[in-house]
């Protein structure tokens, strides 16, 4: 299967802070099996692709989020 149509102006590929996991995905979804990215079918469809959109249909969490503290703090 030919490499996604979008790669070069996709907006997954500039987040310079994830190059590990953007590894991963373009090999399963930019290389790979395209039709299946979320980003992809929004893209076709013609709807605006949200910048924090996942391949796999998550949301990238965003960067100032403070993560949950859980349990008792002493
Ligand atoms: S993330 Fe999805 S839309 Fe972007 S280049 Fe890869 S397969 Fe195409």
């Amino acid at each position: 299967m030919a490499g996604c149509p979008y790669f070069e102006r996709c907006g997954l590929h500039q987040n310079l802070g994830m190059q590990a996991a953007i590894r991963v995905w373009r090999s399963f979804y930019c290389d790979g099996v395209h039709t299946r990215c979320e980003r992809f079918k929004l893209a076709e469809a013609g709807v605006e692709v949200p910048p924090r959109l996942l391949p796999n249909g998550r949301l990238l969490e965003s960067p100032d989020r403070v993560p949950e503290r859980r349990g008792r703090v002493a």
